[in-house]
């Protein structure tokens, strides 16, 4: 279907009867080339570059819910590419990348607003820290500028700049960062997948997957076995489940995330900005309300909602950097069911079982990289072989000691 203003305008006249479906609400069939399981933004992202970049259409996605109930239609939305290590740098940036060409690349508005993603320092060390951050970033050709405080003060005028418990001394910027609308990248993929042929399956959920002669043959759903000779996982905070179902123990930890949205008021703040001095990080929707988070909640969890104390944590948070915040109602908040790896970096790789593929541990930071974790997953699904940007994401770095510590936590889920 065609989305201009003229069929806007006759769809008004017509009461809005005429729209149909973004997608096919397909039906499973019995078999198919390759399974992605499922339907959150990496496992949409997947089926979209595995028809765009290898014409594979035997390929269905398989999610328990209906596309977009998971984080990939939780998140805060922020996008960026401003990492420290080598093992990263070069994969988020692919992911910026795409994310600069998404909307004409499957032809669906997403928002994409590269408003500026600022990391406020608060002393010399985490200037050093950020300034050390930038250069890494500039040296694989990836924008940063380090900020002073009276350029952050001149860009950012409300927050506390005379009184504050951590005075702010400056800032990490980077232009190109920014926000992309959550729930339009889970339709815009599903639609661009749809649209080449691959089945999107809704209310399907995985409950086994079988092995015959030692490699993966499909996957037992709700909805009756369905073959396959190769199967991905993607299933972000379930992916300890889904592995256990393949008999395998992952080096990750779910834990809840909770996200906060206020009331809406006139544009107060044009950039995304973290507050470095306590896990706070806060830009403004379209529609005026202020959309923030903190830290995970420090339990390990499969629901998705979270708990009090944390939600006093963050709002103490905001308190310290932007007090005028506190005469805000919070108007809803919610959580999501993180996959926290042990070095804070994902993995994308194949798995001791052949013909099976993981995609999983993205912490908190996911949402930035699904363009091009969907991108390398599909190459790593299609060609058997890591794609060079996401080559370092491998399963067996944990017991071989090559781990992806991009924030120096060292192997603590909860910290990262
Ligand atoms: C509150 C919050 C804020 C966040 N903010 C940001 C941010 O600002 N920037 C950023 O980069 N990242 C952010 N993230 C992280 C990001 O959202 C995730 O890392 C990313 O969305 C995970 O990948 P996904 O979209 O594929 O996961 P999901 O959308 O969670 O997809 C997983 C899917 O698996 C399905 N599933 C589970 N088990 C089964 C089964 N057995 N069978 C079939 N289907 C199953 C679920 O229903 C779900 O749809 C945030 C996350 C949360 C919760």
């Amino acid at each position: 279907m065609r989305f201009s203003a003229l069929t806007l305008a006759a769809q008004a006249l017509r009461g809005n009867r005429g729209w149909s479906p973004t997608w096919r609400d397909a039906e499973p069939k019995r078999d198919y080339d390759i399974v992605v399981v499922v339907g959150g933004g990496h496992g949409l992202a997947t089926a979209w570059y595995l028809a765009r970049e290898f014409g594979l259409t035997n390929v269905a996605v398989l999610e328990r819910s209906v596309i977009g109930s998971g984080n990939v239609g939780r998140n805060t939305t922020i996008v960026r590419s401003n990492y420290l290590l080598p093992g990263n740098i070069p994969f988020y940036e692919r992911s910026m990348k795409l994310w600069e060409g998404l909307e004409q690349d499957i032809n669906y508005n997403a928002m994409v607003s590269q408003r500026g993603v600022l990391n406020l320092y608060h002393s010399d060390a985490q200037r050093d820290a950020y300034a050390r951050r930038g250069n890494a970033m500039r040296l694989h050709g990836v924008d940063a500028e380090l900020l002073d405080r009276e350029q952050v003060r001149a860009r950012l005028p409300f927050f506390d700049y005379a009184n504050a418990r951590f005075p702010i001394a400056g800032a990490l910027l980077q232009r190109r960062g920014g926000t992309v609308r959550h729930d339009a990248v889970a339709w815009g993929y599903a639609r661009a997948a749809s649209d080449r042929g691959i089945d999107i399956v809704q209310n399907c959920e995985v409950t086994g997957i079988r092995r015959e002669n030692g490699r993966v043959a499909g996957v037992e759903t709700s909805r009756g076995f369905i073959g396959a000779r190769t199967v991905g996982l993607a299933v972000a905070g379930a992916s300890s489940q889904l592995a256990a179902m393949a008999g395998m123990r992952l080096p990750l930890e779910s834990h809840v995330l909770q996200a906060f949205v206020s009331e809406g008021v006139k544009p107060l703040i044009d950039h995304v900005v973290t507050f470095g001095a306590g896990h706070f990080y806060v830009s403004q929707s379209d529609k005026g309300g202020l959309v923030f988070g903190g830290d995970i909640d420090g339990y390990n969890s499969y629901a998705q909602r979270g708990n009090l104390p944390v939600i006093e944590d963050v709002m103490e948070s905001a308190m310290a950097l932007w007090p005028a915040i506190g005469r805000l109602r919070v108007l809803r908040h919610w959580g999501g069911v993180m996959d926290m790896s042990m070095d804070g970096s994902p993995i994308i790789d194949r798995t001791p079982i052949d013909g099976l593929y993981l995609n999983a541990g993205w912490c908190y930071g996911g949402f930035k990289a699904t363009p091009a974790s969907g991108f390398c997953f599909a190459h790593l699904l299609a060609t058997g072989t890591p794609h060079p940007d996401a080559a370092a994401f491998r399963l067996d770095r944990f017991a071989a000691g090559r781990v992806i510590d991009e924030k120096g936590m060292g192997a603590q889920p909860n910290l990262h």
